[in-house]
């Protein structure tokens, strides 16, 4: 049986597939990968995530500022992403990938959470939702999604953390981004709170390039690869695999409108 998928999360416009993006779109799509949502990092993709999008069909993209990505003069850098905002086309479906992410103890991190709190303002003020990365920092996330009161919600990509984390994120209109993660053996706490959340809150992603599955590590991820994170996830749920394809699918359809 073949089903229906779309990659939430994949950088299209970065090496290698920038050189050859019709090879990797067609290798996907013969997997039945149909959509793609292509985040952007900071002022210097937004251009070309949204080309992407023009040149193929099955492309969106989403505009935002990471967290690892953030430059010194971030005030004007949020000033151009508002600018970028106002005069987005109509598939950019999302702000993002916009977050914390204070893996670096040395990280700065004021202008981080300045930088995530503007894309917040963003998002609530153009009625998008937000791709969240967070690392070490779920916490502070979490208390500035509650302060912000958004209205679309959005995704915590390549989420790994506790289940009542997840619940808290799920209970302000967030779904969980699953990625690679789960075909790790080692991943055991996050494969278990992944096998208990409802299937209604669970988008698939692959982060490709990065982020390669156990069994291809040293390889070069890819967007067809959302099969095998597919395969993956239904060893952890009780659900057909029908019930769990066409859950996936709509979740992500639902969330970006496509
Ligand atoms: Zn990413």
């Amino acid at each position: 049986m073949t089903f229906e998928f779309i990659d939430s999360h994949c950088h299209l416009d970065f090496s290698p597939f920038s050189e050859n993006e019709a090879y990797y779109l067609q290798k996907a799509q013969k997997k039945g990968v149909s959509k793609f949502i292509v985040p952007s990092v900071n002022q210097f993709n937004w251009t070309n995530v949204a080309s992407l999008s023009q040149r193929h069909e099955s492309i969106y993209y989403a505009l935002g500022i990471h967290p690892l990505f953030i430059s010194n003069d971030h005030q004007s850098e949020v000033a151009s992403l508002t600018q970028f905002v106002i005069e987005r086309r109509d598939k950019c479906v999302a702000i993002g990938e916009c977050g914390l992410d204070f893996w670096d103890p040395e990280c700065n991190k004021e202008a981080q959470i300045y930088v995530f709190q503007k894309q917040c303002f963003l998002a609530k003020q153009y009625e998008l939702p937000l791709i969240i990365h967070s690392r070490k920092s779920h916490d502070v996330v979490l208390k500035i999604l509650r302060e912000m009161k958004l209205s679309k919600g959005g995704v915590i990509h390549g989420f790994s953390g506790s289940l009542q984390q997840a619940e808290q994120f799920m209970s302000l209109g967030f779904l969980i981004g699953v990625g690679g993660i789960i075909s790790y053996e080692r991943a055991k706490k996050t494969k278990d709170v992944i096998s208990q959340i409802p299937l209604s809150k669970i988008l698939l992603e692959t982060d490709a390039p990065d982020m390669p599955l156990s069994g291809f590590q040293g390889e070069i991820n890819s967007p067809d690869r959302v099969l095998n994170i597919f395969e993956c996830l239904c060893l952890l749920r009780n659900e057909s695999k029908k019930t769990i394809a066409n859950a996936v699918y709509r979740n992500a359809n639902d969330l970006f409108g496509i």
